[in-house]
């Protein structure tokens, strides 16, 4: 098999194709193109799922015609065959022919499976050359492995674009992904990433990497790839236009991080502030796995949570004072050495807000529970010279924590005895549907209430207090005071605090409450 002579303006295709390739999918030509419609302004690169079409032919009359009216869209015409993942069940032939006339219809490139090449006769590759850029592509579903076997099974067909696309079971497939891409691209014009939800790197860094394009979808609920995320969120959240070899990586480390919103408010905040940074959800299974990413990306600065944030503490070459002490931390910044120092900000989640209300030194305060937040707040209230006192459902845990932080445990019972300045509810007492409160009406004696719940914010603890008209510290406030300060130890300079809260308080509206979480 030889390759056929490349024309100058397949040369060209490369240089000239946007970086986001939309995916559209359908069941009838008519809503197909309609969705291309809506999207070629932005999107002029879309890619036409033919095989969602149970007749695919019969979308290229519309096809011509969008782009009769849209002269500067480029259209991939795909018809992926269920045998490769995707939903053409005809044969090789004909999907030959499908492709063959998308491209007479005007896309002025084709997707042909690798494995159909194979199967196909000899020259195929070449004569569908003839008539479009094509983007011989192959794609694993459960795996990232052995990827310059692919490679070289590709070579002989001399298309114009190779695309690999492979699942991540972990962060470190988009490490091999991208450093297959950095190694190939230079010698081919290569599109790669990584499916699945731990795929995400690939898909923000890949083009850094050396892909050409990288896919996205029109809208949640619309991918044509597990992990895909839509090409607004690319590019207004990721950026994926302005990542640069400079950009800093960050992220989210936990376990799940799914639903995390802290995406959303940190490349905000680092788009307000200027700062060449992106911020992604890392879905990592195991702290060997993380940790792996954060060497070989590399990774400049990590929020840590959930299960990860003490597990992670005797990895880091150095933590501040209060980190140790608490024996929990959920910030972690690379520094130029590439040396890893720990932090944990949820301290100033809680005193912050206290302090733009209160003067905490003196300040009567009454924490309930003593779990991972309590402990953050009962120690940096002491720090700040408040009297802190403990309660909590199970007493043992709070009596050492009393002990440990030089703190008092106070008794349910005794509450009635004390007049506090603050309540703290530090319990999840409260949160999702439950109309639970940790305390009575009348047991609710202060001047501030801090709910640490978020969702929902108006909890029935929060109700009670609003109707004795005692001041309210929503939970909210506290996870965008705890980002503010790691955007800080990241960046060194402040953190748009207004802009991140209301993007934040934004977004918690907006999504249905189950699938709202901050990383705590
Ligand atoms: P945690 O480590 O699991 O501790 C939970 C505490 O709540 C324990 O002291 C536990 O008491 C107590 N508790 C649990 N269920 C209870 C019940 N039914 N009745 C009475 N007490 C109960 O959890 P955490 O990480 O500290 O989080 C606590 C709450 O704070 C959660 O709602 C979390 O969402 C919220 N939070 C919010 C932010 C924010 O940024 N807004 C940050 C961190 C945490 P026992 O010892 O008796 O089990």
């Amino acid at each position: 098999m030889t390759s056929a002579p490349i024309s100058t303006a397949a040369r060209m295709l490369p240089l000239r194709l946007p970086k986001v390739c939309v995916a559209l999918a359908a069941d009838n030509p008519s809503d197909m193109v309609s969705k291309a419609e809506a999207l070629v302004r932005d999107n002029p690169l879309l890619e036409f799922r033919l095989d969602y079409i149970p007749q695919p032919a019969s979308a290229l009359p519309k096809i011509k015609r969008f782009l009769e009216t849209h002269p500067s869209a480029v259209l991939i015409g795909t018809c992926r065959r269920a045998v490769n993942g995707g939903k053409f069940r005809g044969s090789v032939a004909s999907q030959l022919e499908i492709l063959s006339k998308a491209a007479s219809a005007g896309c002025q490139l084709v997707d042909f499976e690798l494995q159909s090449a194979e199967d196909a006769k000899r020259g195929t590759v070449e004569r569908l050359r003839s008539k479009a850029a094509v983007i011989l592509s192959y794609h694993d579903f459960r795996s990232t492995k052995k990827l310059d076997d692919v490679l070289q099974r590709m070579l002989p067909y001399g298309a114009d674009f190779l695309k690999i696309v492979t699942t991540a079971t972990s962060l470190s497939d988009n490490v091999t992904l991208m450093k297959f891409l950095e190694r190939t691209s230079d010698k081919h014009s290569m599109v790669g990433l990584c499916m699945g939800e731990q795929g995400i790197i690939s898909r923000v860094l890949g083009i850094r990497a050396g892909s050409v394009f990288t896919f996205a979808s029109v809208s949640p609920g619309e991918e044509t790839a597990p992990g895909q995320v839509t090409a607004r969120e690319l590019r207004d959240i990721y950026r994926v236009d302005h990542v640069d070899a400079a950009t800093r990586v960050y992220g989210v480390a936990g376990d799940p991080v799914s639903h995390s919103l802290s995406p959303l408010i940190m490349n905000a905040a680092f788009r307000r502030e200027n700062v060449n940074g992106v911020y992604l959800a890392l879905h990592a299974k195991s702290l060997d796995d993380l940790l792996a990413c954060v060497r070989d990306i590399p990774i400049h600065g990590l929020s840590v949570t959930m299960p990860f944030k003490q597990s992670i503490l005797k990895h880091l070459d150095n933590t501040d004072a209060h980190t140790a002490k608490m024996g929990a931390c959920n910030t972690v910044v690379r520094a130029q050495d590439g040396k890893l120092y720990g932090f944990n900000t949820d301290t100033a989640g809680v005193v912050r807000p206290l302090e733009q209300r209160i003067t905490i030194e003196g300040a009567k305060i009454l924490v309930i529970g003593a779990g991972g937040a309590a402990r953050a707040a009962v120690f940096g209230l002491k720090e700040r010279g408040a009297e802190v006192y403990i309660m909590n459902r199970t007493p043992a845990p709070a009596q050492s924590l009393a002990r440990s932080a030089r703190a008092r445990y106070v008794r349910r019972p005794d509450l009635r005895k004390h007049k506090f300045d603050v309540i703290i509810n530090a319990t999840p007492v409260g949160m999702g549907n439950s109309k639970e409160s940790p305390l009575k009406p009348e047991e609710l004696e202060c001047k501030v209430l801090f709910e640490m719940i978020y969702s929902p914010v108006e909890t029935k603890l929060v109700a009670t207090a609003r109707a004795k008209g005692i001041q309210i510290i929503p939970g909210l406030e506290m996870f965008v005071h705890q980002a503010a300060r790691q955007f800080e130890i990241w960046t060194g300079k402040p953190a748009p605090l207004e802009e991140m809260h209301r993007i934040l308080t934004t977004a918690a509206q907006a999504s249905p409450r189950k699938t709202v979480q901050l990383d705590l």
